[in-house]
């Protein structure tokens, strides 16, 4: 029952990102539901993404990298920003990639998930999610697994995360394997030094299509992987005028509506 459960969660967020519509599955009018996600817990998100989001309100998830903000001292600052109303998700607490992958020369012994056991991750994770909720406590979190990666020493740890996490965001890309029974899967796009209308057209795609535009940005004018910070306002302007259009939420509170509709 509960793979079976998945398997439908994963089917409609599936059918959304593709363009299937269902009828009338967001609040309101929305055409769209947009969640926006900020991976690593970077100095540029602190100091250019919070403020813009703010300017606007809009809210989005935070996924804090644990290690990054004990090695910055930003505990308080990313407290502050749970406090504004955003909400902090799980990228795990020492941020461990696969260092056996094509381009990923970057990756640091010590952080090479490929010298990993599962059990080292789970801990890893469980560590997070505990100093998250020191920072701002939660029933529920979403998770987006460092790099997409899935495998650890042999081992898909999607099949094997605690049950306080509901959903995870992918790219958009990913072959799925089996995830913990009870997640939601949102497809997501990570754009990397794209310009404010390459970000609107794929929003609007998804309004087009009745779907889901979830999109995770990394640096905002500074880090890696970085968007131009003019851009990523000019995004938010857009997106605050045509709040009548899309319904701009938590990829928390996405993944729960997206089970309220299935289970009716
Ligand atoms: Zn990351």
């Amino acid at each position: 029952m509960a793979a079976r459960y998945w398997r439908i969660l994963w089917a409609i967020a599936a059918l959304l990102a593709a363009g299937v519509t269902l009828a009338k599955p967001w609040p309101g009018d929305a055409q769209a539901a947009v969640v926006l996600g900020y991976d690593d817990a970077l100095p540029s998100q602190l100091y250019t993404a919070v403020g813009q989001l703010n300017d606007v309100n809009i809210k989005a998830t935070f996924y804090l990298t644990l290690t990054t903000v004990d090695a910055s001292g930003t505990w308080q600052q990313w407290r502050d920003v749970a406090q504004q109303g955003h909400a902090l998700g799980n990228h795990t607490f020492s941020h461990p990639c696969r260092g056996d992958r094509a381009g990923r020369g970057w990756v640091s012994a010590e952080q090479d998930l490929s010298r990993w056991s599962a059990q080292q991750l789970l801990a890893d994770i469980e560590r997070a999610q505990q100093q998250l909720n020191q920072l701002a406590p939660a029933s529920e979190r979403s998770f987006t697994p460092p790099c997409g990666d899935h495998l650890v020493g042999g081992k898909n740890y999607w099949a094997m995360l605690p049950a306080d996490i509901s959903v995870m965001r992918v790219p958009y890309d990913t072959k799925l394997p089996p995830v913990s029974p009870g997640i939601t899967v949102i497809p997501t796009w990570f754009p990397v030094d794209v310009s404010a209308q390459t970000l609107i057209n794929f929003t609007e795609k998804a309004a087009r299509d009745g779907g889901i535009a979830s999109v995770s940005f990394h640096g905002i004018g500074g880090d890696h992987l970085s968007v131009d910070s003019a851009a990523h306002r000019q995004f938010l302007d857009y997106l605050a005028a045509n709040r009548n259009r899309y319904w701009i939420t938590t990829t928390v509170a996405l993944a729960r509506h997206l089970k309220t509709v299935q289970s009716q």
